[in-house]
């Protein structure tokens, strides 16, 4: 679903992009209208259509400076992955000419066998193919024709997150049709997923982030005494653009625009040197898309303006980190919004199923959601009092939970009457779309007409938090569907089947302050799974019910399951890893180099006023706490360096591998830094050997 700007920047809006209007423009008229009804119907593309709108594709793109294609692929690193190919075919006799084949088009052989495939692939058939989603459009960027495809390996397993999210939104939109059709509505082709992803992120200055090998190869600071200034003025949130930055903004939003990413919202976020853009809405699969161009252009932009982007949920310790607000809603193939109440009984008892379906789907697998947000960097971030904790539960606000209390119980409270409220029959209360002092504290809270899951990571794909949300809410849908089929009488099922639901469900809803202690307790008496880390949140992702409800909607089979649980681990391992490693490596090379430095100069100054018969107690003092720290910070480093090699000794699976990096080596990490943060404090300024966090949140 792609909306237009209007304004000054319609021109460039979408100018690099295959769009629409482009194709309408372009293709002869009964393949236009093919290829329309493949996107709009998710069915499988004719080759001879494919074999006409590539060779159109191919045109346009040269014209607009493409010489080269890319089946542009989401592999489960993370990041996207592009293997370029020319146009350009030689004609034998010493010239060459610009082709592109519908074959191309459809289907890649990227020699990709090095991406992580968690044992999918034997190495005699490493090969990955990459297939061409036409419902995502196409686009030029550095003089390449980017197309969006799905990669799997050569049985049709899933190697990549893309294709999972594809089968989610089609396990969803039959099941949302099941109910619409129970509704009357007999001509809704497809349901699809709607997203808005905010995305957060810090700037700081280039040449500083040089200096800094943590946050070169772990997009955070593993070392940095806290700056006389933090976040705690509140002086940054929604302040003035510094020049500097609001240039990036300008430019990052022309690019964006050009590739028809509507960026929308920008502002300065909580902490220092920390941003937010939010686009409009898409369908969820494009809006994927984009959030990994919005990523990656946004880095790239900032170095052109001399500035480092970091993606990274925790750059800096003591103040905020980063996330992705993940909007999410259900809309119709002709836009209309599924969880907007509307305004007649029948409307709102639609919306009311719907509704209760999220509410089941979040309470049966808040442990596999939890899941879709592990990883070592949100780590840090959930629970940590600036983000909602690895507690999931929804937030509907005060008027929604007070209309699903009294449909529970069946009676009306207010206005000192007591009536029956029936759905279907009686109108809802409205409600307030925005909720102005809506829960900021809540993981997944209902805004109005759609809901906003803030538990998701600033750097990890959102395709993953995304087709679980839809495969769940696909289960409660159907379930919810073969009751209703299946009655007697259509509205007195509809009423059982919505009070059951909340009767059963309404643990998950929670209104408080989901940052606070009690919250902990109770939701622990609610019964609600607490999944505090990554280690614990993985395994849930092979819990029986979990790999059963994959399944049954087609999204993951279980061997694509066991091998995302494998990589998902094994990532884990990975990136404790090299920050342990960084760490070793700043400490002994950097840090400690200057610190004896320090030591040296202050012996020396000990050393001459004694020699001078002076008092040279205080700087002798200083000496004594130099020394001590210096043979901490030594041992530490030794320490760490110990334990890792113990884990990686250790023989077990990769669980236990990951469980022996969460509890012995982070904590091993945290001991050098302690140290190391302490001697930043003491050390001479111009000794010490990388930017402070003082230059670095305030140095733009
Ligand atoms: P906030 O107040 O949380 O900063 P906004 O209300 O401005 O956020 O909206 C945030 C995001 O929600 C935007 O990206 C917007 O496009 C998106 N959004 C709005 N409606 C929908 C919808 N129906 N489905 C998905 N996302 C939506
Ligand atoms: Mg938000």
């Amino acid at each position: 679903m792609e909306r237009c700007i209007d304004g000054v920047c319609s021109g460039i809006f979408g100018s690099a992009v295959f769009s629409d209007t482009v194709m309408q423009e372009r293709l002869p008229k009964p393949i236009y209208k093919k290829l329309k009804k493949t996107i709009k119907e998710g069915l499988p593309l004719d080759p001879e259509v494919a074999e006409v709108v590539a060779c159109v594709m191919k045109d346009w793109a040269v014209e607009i400076g493409a010489t080269h294609f890319t089946h542009w692929f989401q592999p489960l690193t993370g990041v996207t992955a592009e293997k370029h190919d020319s146009f350009l075919t030689p004609t034998g006799d010493g010239k060459a000419i610009m082709e592109f084949s519908g074959k191309e088009l459809i289907k890649g052989e990227p020699d990709a066998s090095s991406f992580p495939s968690g044992g999918l692939r034997a190495t005699f058939e490493a090969r990955g193919y990459t297939a061409w989603d036409c419902t995502s459009p196409a686009f030029v960027k550095d003089k390449t024709l980017y197309i969006p495809t799905a990669f799997c390996s050569y049985n049709g397993e899933a190697l990549d997150l893309k294709t999972p999210l594809l089968r989610s939104m089609e396990a969803l939109s039959k099941q949302a049709i099941r109910i619409l059709r129970l509704f009357g509505d007999t001509t809704t082709k497809r349901v699809v997923t709607t997203l808005g992803p905010e995305q957060e992120y810090f700037l700081v200055d280039k040449e500083l982030f040089m200096k800094r090998k943590d946050l070169i190869y772990t997009g955070r600071t593993l070392f940095g005494a806290k700056p006389p200034k933090g976040q705690e003025l509140e002086d940054h949130y929604f302040g003035i653009l510094k020049e500097k930055v609001s240039r990036f903004m300008h430019d990052l939003d022309e690019e964006l625009w050009k590739l028809g990413v509507s960026a929308k919202t920008k502002h300065n976020e909580v902490a220092p040197a920390q941003h937010e853009l939010a686009p409009m809405f898409a369908t969820t699969n494009i809006a994927t898309d984009h959030n990994q161009l919005t990523m990656e252009i946004m880095k790239k932009v900032a170095d052109r303006h001399g500035l480092a982007c970091l993606l990274h949920e925790k750059p800096f310790a003591g103040v905020n980190g980063s996330g992705k607000h993940n909007n999410w809603s259900i809309s119709t193939d002709d836009g209309r919004n599924l969880l907007d109440p509307g305004t007649t009984p029948l409307d709102n008892a639609q919306f009311l199923i719907f509704l209760v379906a999220v509410i089941k789907a979040v309470d049966e697998y808040a442990d596999l959601l939890r899941f879709s947000v592990a990883t070592a960097g949100n780590d840090h971030r959930l629970g940590a009092n600036e983000a909602p904790p690895a507690i999931m539960s929804i937030f509907l606000g005060d008027e929604l939970t007070s209309v699903i209390e009294q449909i529970e119980t069946g009676v009306v409270k207010n206005n000192g009457t007591s009536r029956t409220l029936e759905i279907g029959v009686s109108t809802l209360p409205v409600l307030p779309k925005d909720n102005t002092d809506r829960n900021r504290t809540s993981p997944f809270a209902f805004t109005g007409n759609k809901f906003e899951f803030r538990s998701v990571g600033s750097s990890q794909s959102i395709a993953t938090p995304n087709f679980i949300i839809n495969t769940i809410v696909a289960e409660a849908l159907s379930q919810i569907a073969d009751r209703l089929e299946n009655a007697g009488d259509f509205r007195a099922e509809v009423n059982a089947v919505v009070k059951e639901i909340i009767s059963k469900h309404k643990r998950i809803i929670f209104n408080g302050n989901n940052y606070s202690e009690e919250w902990v307790a109770e939701a622990e008496r609610r019964g609600l799974p607490n999944l505090r880390t990554t280690v614990d949140a993985i395994p849930a992702l092979i819990a029986e019910k979990n790999i059963r409800v994959l399944e049954k909607h087609g999204v993951l089979n279980r061997a694509e399951i066991y091998s995302r649980y494998e990589i998902c681990l094994e990532n884990y391992i990975k990136t404790i890893r090299i920050e342990a490693l960084t760490m070793i490596e700043m400490a002994s090379r950097q840090i400690l180099p200057a610190t004896l430095s320090y030591v040296r100069k202050v012996a020396d100054t000990v050393a001459s006023l004694r020699a001078a018969d002076a008092d040279y107690s205080c700087v002798k003092e200083e000496l004594d706490e130099l020394v001590t720290l210096t043979s901490g910070l030594k041992a530490a480093i030794d320490k760490l360096d110990q334990k890792i090699k113990e884990a990686d000794a250790s023989e077990g699976d990769s669980l236990s591998h990951a469980r022996a990096y969460k509890d012995v080596i982070i904590p091993q990490m945290n001991e050098l830094r302690a140290v190391a943060d302490r001697l930043e404090t003491i050390v001479d300024a111009s000794l010490w050997p990388i930017p402070t966090y003082g230059d670095l949140l305030f140095g733009v």
